[in-house]
């Protein structure tokens, strides 16, 4: 099995006590990343992983949970460089990611839902973290109109780079969620290239790079099938993954 192809892990929040499908604990984040390491993944740049066809190995948190600090920590002493992707709506004032699908969770878990200020992302962007655009508002982005999806594209770009005072060069789809509309869009918008995750992803396409996310239970080698080197992973490696 040759993997020859970048891998850009996709994870959100991080803690030791929250039990929530976003959430992973730090010394299962740091494990899955050291045996990635062993098996010859090479750390590398947001800009390295767009433009790379090695084995290169980046990783994303979306939404911007105010717990990732803890990953920034543990990233930085593998040397293994970070992205992390905002909506600029919400580092207005930090609150809680309380778009629909989280409405419920953002009542009673308010606090680990809760995101980074400008303050706080202008601290992560400090110690070499790269922060990129979620959109404005965590948008379904195919669901919008043109003039919505430019909106929430690039007034988003601009907010990160005024803030920050530094170039917004990649965005990361909300849920995923792109068509070739929206791919253009974000090109049109300025990026350099956008992250995606799931069908439709494909590593010959700046504006649709995929990303593997992982869940608490996956195993790395679960990880590795579930990315896009293996159009058909023989039945063995399954069977491993699924750690029988
Ligand atoms: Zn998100």
């Amino acid at each position: 099995m040759t993997i020859h192809r970048p891998l850009v892990l996709c994870y959100h929040a991080i803690s030791d006590e929250w039990v929530h499908k976003l959430a992973i604990r730090p010394e299962v984040f740091e494990r899955q990343l050291r045996s990635l390491l062993l098996r010859r993944f090479r750390p590398a740049t947001a800009e390295a992983v767009a433009a790379g066809r090695s084995r290169l190995l980046h990783v994303t948190f979306d939404d911007a949970y105010r717990s990732i600090d803890r990953a920034v920590s543990i990233a930085a002493s593998l040397s293994i460089p970070m992205t992390v992707f905002a909506a600029s709506a919400y580092a207005e004032s930090g609150r809680p990611l309380d778009v629909p699908e989280l409405a419920e969770d953002a009542k009673t878990q308010g606090e680990h839902l809760a995101t980074m200020d400008w303050d706080a992302l202008r601290g992560l962007a400090e110690r070499g973290v790269e922060i990129g655009s979620h959109t404005v508002s965590h948008a379904h982005l195919p669901a919008l109109s043109d003039s919505e999806l430019e909106g929430e594209l690039r007034d988003s770009r601009e907010r990160v780079e005024d803030e920050l005072d530094r170039p917004c060069r990649f965005l990361a789809y909300p849920y995923g969620e792109h068509d070739s509309r929206v791919q253009a869009a974000a090109a049109a918008a300025g990026y350099d290239a956008a992250f995606a995750l799931g069908p439709g992803s494909s590593h010959a396409n700046r504006f649709a790079l995929p990303r593997v996310d992982l869940y608490p239970r996956d195993t790395v080698l679960r990880a590795t099938l579930k990315t896009s080197f293996l159009k058909r992973p023989s039945s063995r490696l399954l069977a491993l993954a699924r750690g029988r």
